[in-house]
């Protein structure tokens, strides 16, 4: 039987990076983008060019870099913006134009001031000065599910005849319901006369838990584009998440037996680890299919079942998403050649100079921690990636704390070919650390959030520290690991603060 494909939309780099304190610099844009790549996914949306240079440079680097996806970016229906996302994207493979406007009654009265025949007219006006640029054209409805349906459908027929080769219904308030979107995907699908011209595409938000449902319910009407995050980031409680519609693809297909994805799921595990790593937003152990309790079962009578029968109370297997948690996989003695070979059964392909640091520092791993796990070499992995921004560099730490005495730190830290060293105390070692650094580096920045989280069990585990940290105006995440969780925290401090400095060096340009 033939089936109809699913395009799985990613944006967790532009509606996901709007998730409060989750900005990404260039490199780790690139680095998920290429990720994202590799989990297969039909469409990359990377961001919204006019809204900054850093962001433009980016989209433009994924653009250039990041084969096999069709390569998307964000802008308003409004000349200048279509114009930026064409500059930054028109060097993709397979380059789309995505522009929006809002269509209810609330933001068209109320954020636009325009009534509606106008913002109808600057969609169709947007679309044809887009499709001078390429042939894909994507169009938004913004507050789709709160504007009036004859409306809505207007605009889609009058934005497919302008040229619009996919057309998207956003929940963008996470307002609606399951049984009543999918009726106003089916109505869309019924009413508007030319919709075989186009895609018809969802985006839900999370705010009442329901963008997942809506989804899925709205493919059954006739959507056959879903836009979705890993992690289920983005704006306030997030988008529908991208790992959990894929694996009810999958896992039901035997309901959902008329469709098909294409994404390999078994990059999930790794693409959602690397998500939450590099934008600092820890994954809740009961969130599903890939929190860490996902795959643990501890009620009595559940063991006994999935022991007997893994599949008595397992729906998934961990297989399905690449997620075998705790194999040991190498030692101090494991030589350059393994660690190597697991890095790249991992996705990550280093040049000599940087496999020669991240050995370095893998070694001094090693020797503390006797067996090293694969969510250990990823958490090194993603501290190494920020090296090459690195400005200052942690030589030497010492701190001192106990219950009678003043808390105090000896720091050295490295920039270029000078050494500086500084001593200050503290309120605790880690904050006589970070007054050191203040010392040393000139800034002082404000600490919003800090997070500790244990990269693996044990006594022994590998530590990760993400802090999120205020300067003028900008917020940064720095990331640290160490078994010693004080040198994670000043490590995740220094990430912070090279980022600030190459921010600031990137704005001077
Ligand atoms: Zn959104």
């Amino acid at each position: 039987m033939m089936t109809e494909k699913i395009i799985i939309f990613d944006s967790t780099l532009r509606d996901g990076e709007q998730t409060p304190g989750a900005k990404l610099n260039e490199e780790e844009k690139l680095k998920i983008a290429k990720q994202l790549a590799r989990l297969n996914v039909d469409v990359i949306e990377c961001g919204f060019p006019i809204s900054s240079p850093g962001d433009f440079k980016a989209v433009q680097r994924i653009a250039k870099e990041v084969k096999g996806p069709i390569i998307t970016a964000l802008g308003r229906a409004l000349k200048p913006d279509i114009d930026a996302v064409w500059e930054a994207i028109k060097a993709a493979e397979r380059p789309r134009i995505h522009t929006f406007l809002s269509s209810s009654p609330i933001h068209m009265q109320y954020q636009l001031r325009k009534d509606p025949e106008t913002v109808l007219n600057m969609g169709v006006e947007a679309v044809k000065y887009a499709k001078k640029y390429t042939d894909d054209v994507q169009y938004s409805l913004m507050d789709a599910t709160r504007s009036e349906l004859d409306y809505l459908c207007r605009v889609v027929e009058a934005v497919i005849a302008a040229g619009a080769t996919v057309v998207n219904i956003p929940d963008t308030v996470g307002y609606a319901v399951p049984e009543q979107f999918g009726e106003l995907i089916q109505q869309i699908m019924n009413r508007v006369p030319n919709i075989d011209k186009a895609v018809i595409s969802v985006h839900c938000h999370n705010d009442l838990g329901l963008a997942v449902a809506n989804s899925l319910v709205a493919v059954q009407n006739g959507a056959r584009q879903v836009e979705c995050n890993i992690n289920g980031i983005g704006e306030r409680a997030g988008n529908a998440a991208l790992e959990e519609i894929v694996v009810a693809l999958t896992i039901r297909s035997d309901y959902f037996q008329n469709y098909h994805h294409q994404v390999n799921t078994k990059e999930i595990y790794k693409t959602s680890r690397l998500v939450s790593s590099l934008m600092g937003i820890p994954i809740p152990v009961n969130k599903a299919v890939i929190g860490t309790n996902a795959f643990v079962h501890s009620s009595g009578i559940h063991q006994d079942g999935v022991l007997k029968h893994t599949e008595t109370y397992e729906i998934i297997n961990a297989e399905l998403i690449g997620g075998k948690a705790g194999q040991m996989m190498l030692t101090a003695r494991s030589g350059r050649h393994a660690v190597r070979h697991q890095l790249q059964e991992l996705g990550f392909t280093l040049h000599d100079t940087e496999f020669e640091e991240f050995f370095a520092r893998f070694l001094e791993l090693a020797d503390k921690k006797k067996e090293v796990y694969r969510e250990d070499l990823e958490a090194l992995m993603n501290e190494n990636m920020t090296h090459t921004a690195s400005i200052y560099s942690l030589e030497y730490l010492q701190t001192v704390s106990g219950s009678k005495s003043i808390p105090a730190a000896v720091v050295k830290l490295k920039k270029d070919d000078e050494i500086f060293v500084e001593t200050e105390t503290g309120a605790g070692p880690i904050d006589a650390a970070y007054n050191a650094i203040d010392k040393i580096t000139g800034f002082k920045p404000r600490l919003e959030k800090y997070n500790l989280r244990g990269v693996t069990e044990g006594r022994d585990a590998l530590g990760e520290v993400s802090i999120t940290l205020e300067y003028q105006d900008k917020t940064i995440i720095g990331r640290g690991t160490s078994t010693d969780i004080i040198e994670a925290s000043v490590r995740a401090y220094l990430n912070g603060i090279n980022k600030l400095l190459a921010q600031r060096s990137n704005d001077a340009r």
